[in-house]
């Protein structure tokens, strides 16, 4: 079943942009001009998450936000906010938002910010007692990793599996490698693919993740197999 997202967003172009690129991953997408519509149309309900933007005709992306969770609506929200400042970052998840991403932004990152969304509450909801292979998913080793609930999982012997707790960061890097699996990636090209909006980490950011990633995948974080370094040059996915 796909999930269906509200998009709260005035500029007609970019709101048609963003609901044709969604609609092409498989989400159901509805759109909202306005404060006031949009904020009525999340408590309608029915949908998995909202794109809220900020600057809105009618009411703003923070008091739409702010007054949905004074009255107990607990939907996940996603702020697109025009502004890259800190004050608006803050204020946003201070009302209650679940995220922000700052535009302009590459659809990557929005769509990598949407599934984790969509994962952390799923995780919230009560447990599926049995976690079902996704028709959209990889595997290496004895990890997989499931695209469509943006989840790692590592088979046990009995074959069960368990899921690997991955930050949404790991899990980006760890879909961008595998999406790009063969190609030799510098620590500049992850950064710009994988942290992409924000410029601030450096180099060695890249290099901590990695690290933390292959204790979680690796079946010997020493010698890694599956995310090699090469010499000089960067990352590549081996798997
Ligand atoms: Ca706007």
């Amino acid at each position: 079943m796909s999930a269906r997202l509200l998009l709260v967003e005035d500029e007609p172009s970019l709101a048609r942009t963003l609901s044709d690129r969604l609609t092409a991953e498989g989400y159901e997408v509805v759109i909202a001009a306005d404060g006031p519509s949009g904020e009525q149309s999340a408590r309608d309900g029915g949908f998995d998450a909202v794109l809220l933007d900020v600057n809105l005709p009618g009411k703003n992306g923070f008091d739409v936000c702010r007054d949905l969770r004074r009255d107990g609506t607990d939907i996940p929200i996603l702020m697109l906010t025009a502004r890259n400042e800190l004050v608006d970052r803050v204020v946003g998840l201070k009302l209650g938002a679940d995220d922000y991403l700052a535009k302009p932004f590459e659809t990557l990152e929005l769509l990598a910010r949407i599934e984790a969304l969509l994962r952390r509450s799923k995780a919230e909801a009560p447990a599926s007692p049995t976690a079902t292979d996704g028709a959209h998913g990889y595997r290496f080793g004895d990890i997989r990793v499931d695209f469509d609930r943006a989840q790692v999982w590592r088979s046990g012997e009995d074959g069960a599996g368990t899921e690997v707790a991955c930050s949404a960061l790991e899990y980006r890097l760890l879909r961008f490698l595998i999406e790009h699996r063969g190609e030799v990636h510098d620590r500049d090209r992850l950064l710009d693919e994988v942290w992409g909006y924000d410029a601030t980490p450096t180099t060695r950011t890249v290099d901590v993740h990695v690290s933390s990633l292959r204790q979680k995948i690796e079946p010997n974080p020493g010698r890694p197999e599956f995310i090699v370094t090469v010499h000089g040059l960067g990352y590549r996915f081996d798997g």
